[in-house]
Order: structure tokens, then sequence, then C-alpha cells
């Protein structure tokens, strides 16, 4: 059978994927050799997309009221709800919250409908958290929301400078790409991040910097730059416009030692990163949510882009700021303007603009300004002046900052539709009309990554019960209320063509985004789209899309972040794991994946850790002013003292705590509206339970009494690790499903240990202690899926009668090699490189998102033997 090549589901990198259907929802993927992209290679989560595309958890069938019904009722349902709304309280008492996740099809007709045809700018979308601080420093540099870069600036670089990013974890592929280019031909690389991550495992230099201290980083190198002749005084002159008093500014405090200072890094590793800067012309400056996540954003946005522009390195082979983004179609949704500040095809609300595009779409009732951003619209719904609200396929009660205000606001608002592939979130909890949504692997359209590279998403699947392709939702509505003419779109194919349009519609070169040549596509022509870049390299001929065609230097300044406080002593700073994506509701389901990490941890120096009495793996209770999670503590030296890290992941669904989202305060840059995610005041408390344990079951119970649980996937079943207080006899009952018991009770320990068998396997068992040693997971986790059933003995041992080899943790989990399993073929058979640890265990050979750590574990192994 022919693959089908398509786009990733997950992050900004945009892999190109060859995809080959064998079963009903069975797929098998593969990277695409001829994708500019990643040329063949894919990360962990891309690898094992197929893990995903089954049908467990997916909403199948509209629903009013938590009741299924038909297409044609939830449509005239929400039609009629929301011309009730505008009639009695404005266009403005309407919302969309949309996604990255959309495709650019269906981001366009959203946009078109609330701001066209409803008539507010209240459109607004998960991107916001992602990258609108870069939107808006671009736009004040560039007069226009352009990325200058693409992945083979990265290829012709000499020095690559990292910043805010754990491209390891993050954009494994591009990360991969550095290394390759590293070792081909010797680049350079720094990274800058307060953290010390697996990106910094092969980097020349790490810069830990104080939490939020980015903008006296930039301009310190920007006035090293003036002062060693590094500035190009001919670019600046011929294409740039200065402001008054720029560089007087930079007289003061910005001197080394200063920097060095403001930064809290020290002054010799600071003069090497600007020695560094200074000898490599082409230098790439590749940032994202280090940078972005920031309630000074975008003014470290334009620190950055200021140093390129300063010295010219831009528009050239090798030379760009670079920002790259989180989301699979993030940019897609910037080319449609399906920001709450932007309008469509790169245009803002400036008059002639939405003159241009009323006339275009024939609106009846074009929105004249800005509607809501993210943080804000959702504050104003609490206040009760959002009076109804539709969520496509994202997860706000989760992921937007103070999730218990957005929580507040979905229950204040009188009408929530949501639009998902997932039955139950956190916020369709919230919904009184649930419609069933196309999820990846069903979807036709495109996506642009983050060089702008338009790619084709194609369907592999059919589309399962009644789901729909979002833009045939919201066409419908629109058609619901009265819009027919304007939304009569058959396939996407049709929308692609106005959207092309559109982006060439008055254009006359004003706008770089032009894509007006496809315009004309045939839908056969559309179909087979190869992956395309727009806009070449932009700036290459030193014009920018000003007015005066010159780009704009913007006067920044460090201001304090207001880290840490007397009662928040510590500063909490958020991301990703490897092998997770967003709020697991995909990468959740694969066994695989959640093999990297199963629990949330929160990351801490263990001097900190020594300070407030915590261990490694105790429970620890994170408070901050917004409110209080529960994550197992992970001591690391990579943490800055005074500094604390957990992940984004965990949400309602999978666990009592562990939910970050609760954390971070909803301040906001004032530019771009992005909350700043990376630097909140916050305290820890160690968590006392008087027991622990852990369940490993073919199937979930219907609730988990215990103070604290998570939940994974593993396979042939669920890991859910336990902790509370009482009597834990009483957890059995609730927990352990029917069938024949075989248990132990260790009354010195305080120990119970149950295996429950049936139809002669292992169907449950469950493991808690007090104060004694729980059994290793993985062979218990093993005997779910084992074809004979290990002795009762051996099962309430949790081991087998003959001991296996402990693997440890799973570093490699395209083959499953353990840390432990590394380490001891290091140490025996002195495996000193990636290459010979991959030769000899196979580890990081397959998708290759392990091999900065196999790379950490053989630095830490050289560094023991030379203690
Ligand atoms: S780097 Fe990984 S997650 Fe990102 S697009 Fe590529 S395969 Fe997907």
């Amino acid at each position: 059978m022919q693959a089908i090549r398509t786009t990733c589901a997950y992050c900004g990198v945009g892999c190109g994927i060859k995809a080959q259907v064998t079963g009903e929802r069975e797929v098998v993927i593969a990277g695409d050799p001829e994708h500019p992209a990643n040329r063949g290679k894919l990360c962990s989560k891309g690898t094992h997309l197929g893990e995903t595309v089954g049908l467990e958890g997916r909403l199948l069938h509209p629903e009013i009221d938590g009741r299924r019904t038909s297409w044609d009722k939830a449509i005239r349902l929400v039609a009629r709800r929301f011309a009730d709304t505008i009639a009695r309280h404005g266009p403005d008492s309407i919302a969309f919250y949309v996604s990255g996740q959309l495709l650019t099809e269906d981001y366009y007709v959203a946009n078109k409908l609330m701001k066209g045809f409803i008539g507010s700018g209240n459109i607004d979308t998960n991107s916001r958290l992602c990258m609108s601080s870069a939107v808006a420093g671009h736009i004040r540099a560039f007069g226009e929301d352009v990325v200058p870069a693409s992945y083979d600036d990265l290829d012709h670089a000499d020095l690559i400078v990292l910043v805010g990013s754990n491209t390891a974890w993050c954009h494994p592929v591009v990360y991969q790409r550095i290394m390759a280019a590293r070792a081909a031909r010797g680049t350079k690389v720094v990274v800058i991040d307060p953290r010390r991550t697996e990106t910094c495992e092969e980097a020349d230099l790490h810069l830990a910097l104080r939490a939020g201290s980015d903008v006296a980083l930039m301009n310190g190198l920007l006035a090293y730059c003036s002062d060693n002749g590094i500035v190009d005084p001919d670019f600046l002159e011929a294409h740039v416009a200065t402001p008054d008093r720029f560089w007087e500014a930079l007289d003061e405090g910005c001197d080394l030692w200063s920097t060095a200072a403001a930064c809290d890094v020290p002054p010799s590793d600071l003069l090497a990163f600007f020695e560094l800067f200074a000898r490599h012309e082409r230098t790439v400056t590749l940032f994202s949510q280090g940078i972005n996540q920031s309630i000074r954003g975008t003014d470290q946005v334009n620190a950055i882009v200021n140093v390129h522009l300063a010295t010219g390195r831009i528009g050239k082979p090798g030379a760009a700021p670079f920002s790259i983004t989180g989301q699979p179609n993030a940019m897609g949704g910037r080319e449609v303007g399906g920001l709450a500040t932007t309008l469509a095809a790169h245009m803002v609300f400036a008059p002639e603009h939405v003159a241009n595009v009323k006339r275009f779409w024939a609106a009846p009732r074009m929105a004249e300004k800005p509607g809501l951003k993210a943080v804000d619209l959702f504050r104003q719904m609490r206040e009760g002046r959002i009076k109804a609200l539709w969520v496509m396929a994202t997860n706000p009660a989760v992921s937007l900052p103070d999730a218990a205000l957005v929580r507040e606001a979905l229950a204040a608002c009188p009408f929530v539709v949501v639009s998902d592939c997932i039955a139950d979130t956190d916020t369709s909890r919230h919904a009184q009309v649930k419609l069933p949504a196309l999820g990846w692997g069903e979807k036709d359209g495109t996506v642009t990554n983050s060089e702008r590279v338009i790619s084709r998403q194609r369907a592999l699947l059919p589309a399962p019960g009644e789901a729909r392709a979002d833009w045939w939702i919201i066409k419908e509505v629109a058609r619901a209320m009265g819009w027919r003419d304007a939304f009569t779109y058959d396939r996407p194919a049709d929308i692609y063509r106005e959207h092309a349009r559109l982006s060439a519609y008055r254009n006359d070169g004003q706008r770089l985004f032009d894509i007006g040549h496809h315009a004309a596509l045939t839908n056969a022509q559309y179909d087979a789209l190869e992956p395309v870049r727009w806009g070449g390299t932009p700036f290459a001929d030193g014009r920018f899309p000003t007015p005066d065609g010159k780009a704009r230097l913007v006067s920044v300044e460090q201001r304090a972040l207001d880290g840490a406080l007397p009662k928040w002593p510590l500063t909490l700073n958020t991301g990703r794991y490897r092998d997770q994506w967003h709020t697991m509701t995909r990468t959740g389901l694969s066994p695989k994946l959640s093999q990297h990490r199963r629990e949330p941890m929160v990351e801490i120096h263990p001097l900190d850790a020594e300070a407030e009495g915590i261990a490694e793996g105790d429970l620890v209770r994170v408070l901050t002013p917004q409110g209080d999670s529960v994550f197992r503590a992970q001591c690391s030296e990579g943490q800055r003292r005074g500094e604390i890290f957990t992940p984004i992941h965990w949400t309602d669904r999978q666990s009592s705590g562990g939910r970050t989202g609760l954390l971070p305060r909803a301040s906001v840059d004032p530019h771009s509206g992005q909350p700043g995610f990376k630097a909140t005041p916050a305290r820890i408390e160690r968590l006392a339970v008087e027991w622990r344990g852990f369940l490993i079951a073919r199937s979930l119970p219907a609730a988990v009494p215990a103070t604290h649980f998570t939940k994974v996937r593993v396979g042939q079943g669920w890991l859910v690790e336990l902790a509370g207080e009482g009597d834990p006899a009483a957890l059995a009952k609730t927990l352990l499903p029917r069938g024949e018991r075989v248990e132990i009770v260790d009354g010195a320990r305080g120990g119970l240990r149950i295996a429950v068998l049936g139809e002669g396997r292992l169907s449950a068992a469950l493991y808690l202690t007090r104060n004694g040693r729980l059994p290793d997971r993985d062979w218990l986790i093993a005997q779910l899926a084992a074809a004979e059933t290990a002795s009762s003995t051996e099962l309430l041992a949790g081991r087998p009668a003959a001991p296996l080899p402990d693997r440890g943790a799973i570093v490699c989990v395209c083959f499953d090699v353990g840390m432990k399993t590394i380490l001891a073929a290091i140490g025996s058979q002195g495996l000193m490189s990636v290459e010979a640890v991959g030769a000899a265990l196979s580890a990081g050979t397959n998708c290759g998102s392990c091999r900065p750590a196999i790379q950490r574990l053989i630095g830490e192994t050289r560094e023991a033997a030379s203690a």
C-alpha cells in the first residue's frame, strides 16, 4: 500500500511523515525523507504517533447537556444562542478561543466568521500563550510578523545561540540538525537558560542566567558590540531607523560587570559569549518559550532582534534571529489572523486594512478594533461580560495561567460550546454543547511550520462516528446564522484558495505574506501540494515592510520581574517533558511515551530541598499566590538555587495534583498579552502522607480515593501512583476488580500487597507501604501482558524468582533501554560516545531524542572517573 505524506501533529518543527495505514485504526509512521523540515527524521513523539490514533476517549457524536443529539439540532442551537446573544448584548459579548492545533483552513473560517460576520475581534488562540510576544516583537521591529530565518540557516551558521529553549526536548529534530551541523562544520553552540537542560550537553557554553534577565544580557551584548566595532554602521544607516538616545541609553549599566551582576553569571563566561558572538558573523539566535512566556516577552524579543539589526546579521544565510513556535500550526494561525490583535493575511487593525478585508469578504459587520486577548477574555467572562463562548481544539481550563479563575469564568459563562476530538476534557466539562471534531490522522488541510513552510496534512483514516472537520462545523454554524452565501466551501481547497487570494488582495508588495500564486490551484494540485516556503529569504535586499522600508531598533531596558518575594522565596519556572505534548490527550495514550516520565516532578536544587527537609522522591506541595499542586521531588544540580521547575502536562484527568496550570499568575506582557509562565513567586512544603504505593491494572477504577494519585498508560493497562492517610486496606475494596486474590499483609511495615487474577491472568495488583520499600514497577507492568502468569509468590514479591537485571528509568523509549543498562555498558565496555552506546545497545539510533541523555550519562561517568 502506498504511504500517505502528511505532517506531524505536534511541535512547530513541522516534520513530514510518511504513514502507512495497516489496519482499521492502525498506522505505521516513518519520517518523510523529502520533507525539508526533517529530511526523514522524527523525534520520539512523532515516531509513536501511530499509538495515538485509536478511538479511546474520542467524542464521536454531538451532545447537548451531556445527551447525544443530531448535528442539525446542535448546529441550530449554537446558531440561535449566538444570534440571541448578539441581539441582546452586542457582538463583543461572544468569544471564540481557538488553537494552534487547528489547520489553516479551520482557522481561516473561524476568523472570518468572528471578525467579518459576528463583528467582533474576540477570537483569540492558545498561540497567545506560545509566541504572541514574538509576533509583537516582529511587528515592532520589521513592520510585519515575519520570521526571518529557516532551518537551512542552522546549516550555514557558525554560531547558534539558543535562548530560553530546551531545544533537545521541545524541538528535537531541530536540535539534531544543529548537532549534525556542529559535527560537520564545528558550529559553536551557546545555551542561555536558567536551567541546565539536556540541550546544554553538547554546548560550548551555558549561561545559567537569572530568570528574566535576558534584556540585560542582550543590551550588554549590544553595548559590547558597539564598543568593539562589531556594529555595522552601513547597514544601520541604510536599513534601520534608530530612536533618539538609543546608543546613549546603553552607556549606563550595560558594561560587562554590570551585565554579569544583573544576570548573575560569571563575568568570564559572559565575556566568552560576547567574544564568540564578535568572532562569528554568521550567527542564528534561536529562541522560544523562555523568551516569549514572560511579562517582558516583547522587550526580550526586541532585545535579541536589536542585536541582529545593529550587526547586520539578518537577511543573509546563517544569520538571523529565529523564533521557533511550540504548536504545529501557530504560524498558520498567524497568517490568517487568528489572534485577537491581528486581522487576516498579516493585516492589522489599521483603517485601510479593515477596509480591505471588509470589502474582500463582503463583510456585513466588520470588526474595527482588536478583541480581547486570552487572559483578558477569561477575566471579562468571569465578570459576566462574555455571554457565549466557543472553544475549539484546546483546553484553557488547564493551559491558561491561574486556571482556577478560568474555571470560574467557564462556570459563569451562560453558553459554552466546545468542539474537540476528545470527549472529556477539563474544559468540556463546562460545555452545554459538545461538537465532535476530527483528530490528527483524519484531518485534511495545511499547516505552516516555524520556518514558514506550508505543508499538507492529509487524512489517513475515515472520520469516526459523526466527527466532522472543524471548518465544516464553523461553516454550518455561519450558514445557520444566515450567512449562507459567504460560507459556501465544499472542501479545504476552496478555503485555501480564498485565503491565498486575500493574501494578495491590495497587497502590492506591502506585506511579505503573499501566496496569491496559490489562488489558482486546482483541487488536484492542492491535494498534491509539496511543502513550500513563502517569503524566500526575508529582508535579503535590506527592505523591511514598514512605510519607509527600514527596520526599527526598539529601546528596551531591563525591568524587575518580581520573581521571589519574602513570603514566596522561590521562583517557579514551567515547561515541557521530552515525550509528552500539552495536556497529554494524545501522547498520554502511548505506553511507550509514558515511560520517560511517569509522574510530574518538581525539579529543585539539592540545597534548597535540604533546607526544606525534602528528600528525592518525596511528595512536595508547590504553592503560589494563585494555588497549589503536588509533585514528586527531583533534586537536580541543573536548577539554579532559589528556582524550581514543573511540567505543564498533567491535568485533573490524570492526577489529583501535579497541575502546573493552577500555579502561574495571570500577569501578562503589556504589548503581546502573553502570560509570564516562567517566573512565578512560589514556595514549597513536604506533603506528609502515612502510606504510599501503586496500582497496576488492566482497567482504571471508577474513583481513586487517595490523598494524591497520578495515572499513566502502560502496556495493556494503567499504572496509578498513590499516597494517602488512614487505613490503606480500605483502598483495596475500591481499587481492585473482582477475581481470585492472593495477598500478604506486612504488619511491621504497615504494608499490603494484593494481586488479583482473572481467567488465570493478572488483572490488577496493589502495593502499599507505610515505611518499607516498594517493588520495581516494570516487571509487574510486564505481567499484565505476559502469556504465562507468574507464581503467587513472585507476584507478591513483585519480582521473578530468578532476578532480572535492573534497567533503571527508561532513557531510550524506541528500544526500551534503561539508564542503568547504559551506565553499565559505558563502565564495562568503555563506551565514550553516543555512537558507541548506540552500536552496543541500539539506544539513540532510531528517533535520536535520547541522544542528549546518553551524552549526559557519558559525561557523568567521565566526571566520576576523574574525581
Ligand atoms: S520534532 Fe518531533 S514533535 Fe516536532 S514535528 Fe518533528 S516529530 Fe513532531
